[in-house]
C-alpha cells in the first residue's frame, strides 16, 4: 500500500500514514494535535516539488529556485 505524506496546517509537522487506494479520500487527522486541517504532500522525495501544485494553490512553504 502507498504510504502518503501529509502536513498538518494547524502545528506544521509533517507525518506519514499508509492508506489503501480506498481510504485515500478519507478524512486524515494530525496524529500530534488531532486537527483536521492537513495537506496532503506529494511524495517522501520532496515536498518542494512544483509540477502538480496547481491543484494546491496554498501550497508549500518552500518556494522554486533560489530566490526567497
Ligand atoms: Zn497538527
Amino acid at each position: 500500500m502507498p504510504i502518503y505524506e501529509y502536513r498538518c496546517d494547524d502545528c506544521g509537522r509533517a507525518f506519514e500514514m499508509i492508506r489503501g487506494v480506498s481510504e485515500s479520500d478519507k478524512e486524515v487527522h494530525c496524529p500530534i494535535c488531532k486537527s483536521p486541517k492537513v495537506s496532503r504532500l506529494m511524495s517522501t522525495f520532496s515536498s518542494c516539488q512544483t509540477s502538480d501544485s496547481s491543484s494546491d494553490p496554498s501550497a508549500p512553504s518552500c518556494r522554486p529556485g533560489p530566490f526567497t
